[in-house]
């Protein structure tokens, strides 16, 4: 198999004996945006996300590049015309910009509106300059303090400077950004001003995200919980929130704050936001699709990828998927009980517990009355997020 990390080289589109079809589902709502995790691996061990010790997957288990191009070329065929790459941490990925480069013929053929990232911002000095040669035009960049200290607990292993160079990087090649927060309670809840202030005078939005509680990374992350209903209250004291009718494709709530002329947006992951109006699927780095972010009902498109030198199966797989995109939502915030209320894992790299915990976490667990009212399960999980738009 063809692997760009070592090879350096790019294949284009496989050959298909039908044409591929626009992707509508069920309730007519036609998908046009996908986000992929490139890896599971980060750089960051945010406490909110991953446990300190975290088992990765083999590289046999992650796409390589070339069937992340392969993969994303054939929702681009059907349609998709924004694409977000996502992780672990993206810019980690080996060979990342021998994917960005390659999808980067869409934007030029007109098949793609957007190609965009989540990041970190770590690697941002070394990559800024190439997203931007390469077409992207915009990225989100997470970063919940501008305090060093608290930012280096917060991700474990994070450094603030490198971050905020990595902004200045992205900033001076033009590249407009979206800062995400996550409300901490107890950790951030004194910047939300600062925060505010600093993102909009830098001429970048900034959206809050409100701390899911799910999965175990080894924290109480029950007593991170803010609500972001909270957080706007609080917001709404020192500042004039004006509700905007802005929008991204994505899950955010803007207002615009008199005061500074900036946009901020909220993202309450699991509530039932503009799941009507839902266009979006996500693929992990091993190829599985998620149809919804609240639902585990989910398709294998690796082995299909692999199965095939042609793309007959691959677009009759990615079909079937959408026929199967529910109408919204199935989450449940179990705050009551303590414990997951969603085991997903978007990254698919779990705490270190062995390898039989690996492989039992490799199961998508449903969400069901039972699930409730279980114990706590052993198995952590690394859970998958919207937070971007
Ligand atoms: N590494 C990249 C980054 O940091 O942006 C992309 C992956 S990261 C999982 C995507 C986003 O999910 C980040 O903004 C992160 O803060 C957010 N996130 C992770 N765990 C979360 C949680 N438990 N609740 C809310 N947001 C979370």
């Amino acid at each position: 198999m063809l692997d760009h990390e070592q090879t350096g080289t790019v294949e284009f589109e496989r050959a298909a004996t039908i044409a591929p079809q626009p992707l509508i589902d069920p309730f007519g709502r036609a998908i046009t945006y996908l986000r992929v995790s490139v890896t599971d691996r980060c750089d960051f061990r945010c406490v909110y996300c991953m446990s300190e010790d975290m088992t990765f997957l083999p590289k046999a288990d992650i796409l390589s590049l070339e069937e992340l191009d392969r993969l994303c070329s054939a929702f681009i065929a059907k349609g998709v015309r924004k694409l977000r790459l996502t992780g672990g941490e993206p810019l980690v990925r080996r060979g990342i910009m021998t994917l960005v480069a390659a999808l980067a013929r869409h934007l030029g053929s007109g098949a793609l509106d957007e190609l965009t990232l989540t990041t970190n911002g770590s690697q941002l000095r070394k990559y800024a300059a190439d997203l931007a040669t390469h077409g992207v035009r915009r990225i989100n960049v997470s970063l919940d303090t501008l305090d060093a200290a608290k930012f280096r607990a917060v991700t474990r292993w994070g450094d603030l400077e490198q971050v905020l160079d990595g902004i200045k990087a992205a900033q001076n090649a033009g590249l407009a950004i979206k800062i995400n927060a996550v409300a901490l309670k107890g950790v951030n809840e004194d910047e939300f001003e600062t925060l505010t202030r600093w993102a909009h005078g830098e001429g970048m939005d900034l959206t809050f995200i409100e701390v899911m509680p799910l999965g175990d990374v080894g924290a109480g992350r029950l007593d991170q919980y803010l609500p972001l209903s909270l957080v706007r209250a609080r917001l709404a004291e020192r500042f004039t929130l004006n509700e905007i009718d802005y929008r991204t494709g994505g899950p955010a709530r803007y207002v615009r704050v008199a005061e500074t002329g900036g946009r901020l947006g909220f993202i309450t992951p699991l509530t039932h936001n503009f799941c009507e109006s839902c266009n979006r699927v996500r693929v992990t780095c091993t190829g599985t699709l998620f149809m919804c972010l609240g639902q585990e009902d989910a398709a294998d498109l690796r082995s299909v990828l692999r199965a095939s030198e042609g793309n007959d199966l691959l677009y009759g797989a990615i079909d079937e998927a959408i026929t199967r995109k529910p109408k919204g939502h199935d989450f449940v915030i179990d705050r009551r009980h303590k414990r997951p209320a969603v085991a997903r894992q978007l990254c698919h790299a779990v705490k270190r517990r062995g390898r039989t915990a690996w492989a039992k976490a490799q199961r998508f667990v449903p969400i069901t009355p039972a699930h409730r009212n279980a114990p706590l399960p052993t198995l952590p999980v690394v859970l998958s997020v919207q937070t971007s738009d």
